[in-house]
């Protein structure tokens, strides 16, 4: 087996000169201030809304840190980049929190757009879309339970279905594989039921359509078993993208709140043991299922390279990914796609200002000393001691 080592700081940086990593260092050095992230989101929320400028400010920090750039050719230079060290792009269009017909429409169109890019580039091995940027979240809340829908509920969710739908037959038309992201478990149901129909649809030969599972929740191995016996009984080939989880505290808010149980694990050791669950299951059942593993932990990834070694599953086999966001954790990205494995970056691109959500969550996601921001600042760290004894 190649070994890899995450800790390889020269591999991991190679991309960035000495000012892209001082950059980098401040923009997570900030992130660690919990004070500044106190009042950073409301004050960022107000000077957008009043229209004051800070764009640019936005745009050569966060924005540069985490984003591929504001339409999909500006992304281009990024890719290349990426592509030099053997890593591959996901074009990720971020605009969240839309709720009309004419805004989903757009989006449509923009996913569209990412598969004509992907089309026949080895550089991006996939397109991804979340189903909330399609349809209005009330409508997919409300058929989450299957309970009856009103003819107009039942109509609005046919024009949503034939628009996922339009965007899969196209990711399949030309052999692009596309990713449905997983989102808040109030509207889960809906997305796995959408996510299965375009498998039957479009995975009869390939894996193209991808629906992602979140071990954070506790029901996720058992969704995963029942997938595979459908796919059996139904004749389509699965195909996940395995992640923890995004949304962890809204779910147990949401739980206490409207007083039922949690769907979220009691603690993280029960999410990190389903997640290393999933990977064998789907592993085990190899070629039949299909992996893209979305992570920033180095246990997980090391447990995927062993599972491969130990089905006597190459590196580079293309039914295995394993994948990373953008501006953090290049320490993972970089020495598996050294080691031969194959690794996608979510480039996530869109205007400033409505890319804004994303950008808050990967902020509050590096807020804490001891979690990622300690990682990434500890490995930047390394990496600009390393070059001073050049
Ligand atoms: C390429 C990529 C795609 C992604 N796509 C999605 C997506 O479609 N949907 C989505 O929801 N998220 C998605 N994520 C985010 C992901 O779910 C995690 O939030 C994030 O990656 C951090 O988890 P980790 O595996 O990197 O590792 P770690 O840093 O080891 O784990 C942190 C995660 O563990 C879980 N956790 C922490 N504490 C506890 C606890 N006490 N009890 C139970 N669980 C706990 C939470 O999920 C938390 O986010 C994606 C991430 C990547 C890298």
């Amino acid at each position: 087996m190649t070994q890899i080592d995450f800790k390889n700081t020269e591999i991991a940086f190679k991309s960035l000169s000495n000012v892209d990593l001082k950059k980098a260092k401040f923009l997570f050095g900030l992130f660690g201030q919990k004070w500044l992230m106190g009042i950073g989101k409301p004050l960022l929320s107000f000077s957008l809304t009043v229209g004051l400028p800070i764009k640019g400010i936005i745009r050569r920090t966060v924005f540069h840190q985490f984003c591929g750039g504001e339409f999909i050719e500006d992304c281009v230079n990024k890719i290349n980049d990426l592509a030099k060290f053997n890593v591959k792009t996901i074009l990720d269009y971020s605009v969240e929190g839309k709720n009309d017909e004419l805004d989903f429409r757009n989006t449509a169109r923009e996913i569209i757009a990412t598969i004509v890019k992907a089309k026949g580039n080895p550089k991006i091995p996939f397109c991804v879309f979340k189903i909330t940027g399609l349809a209005p979240f009330a409508l997919l809340e409300l058929a989450n339970d299957q309970t009856e829908l009103t003819d107009v509920a039942r109509s609005e969710l046919s024009i949503v279905r034939h628009r996922i739908e339009n965007i899969c037959k196209t990711a399949h038309d030309a052999g692009v594989p596309i990713l449905i992201d997983a989102e808040d478990s109030w509207i889960q149901n809906t997305i796995d039921r959408i996510a299965e129909e375009m498998m039957e649809l479009f995975n009869k030969e390939k894996h193209i359509v991808f629906n992602t599972v979140q071990l954070y929740r506790h029901d996720r191995l058992k969704y995963i078993e029942e997938l595979h016996e459908r796919s059996v009984t139904n004749g389509f080939k699965p195909a996940l993208k395995i992640v923890r989880g995004a949304y962890m505290e809204k779910e147990r808010e949401r739980a206490r709140k409207l007083n039922y149980p949690s769907p979220i694990q009691s603690n993280k050791e029960a999410c990190d043991s389903d997640y290393n669950k999933a990977l064998e299951y789907c592993m085990n059942h190899y070629p039949h299922f299909a992996v893209c593993a979305g992570t920033h932990n180095e246990e997980s990834c090391e447990y995927l390279t062993k599972l491969m070694e130990e089905k006597n599953i190459s590196p580079n086999d293309e039914l295995i990914w394993f994948s990373q966001l953008l501006g953090m954790s290049d320490n993972i990205s970089y020495n598996l796609a050294k080691g031969g494995y194959n690794v996608a970056k979510y480039v996530p691109y869109g205007p400033i200002s409505e890319v804004m959500p994303y950008l808050m969550r990967r902020a509050e996601e590096n807020s804490s000393m001891e979690g990622q921001t300690g990682r990434e600042l500890g490995l930047i760290q390394i990496e600009i001691e390393r070059r001073k004894q050049l």
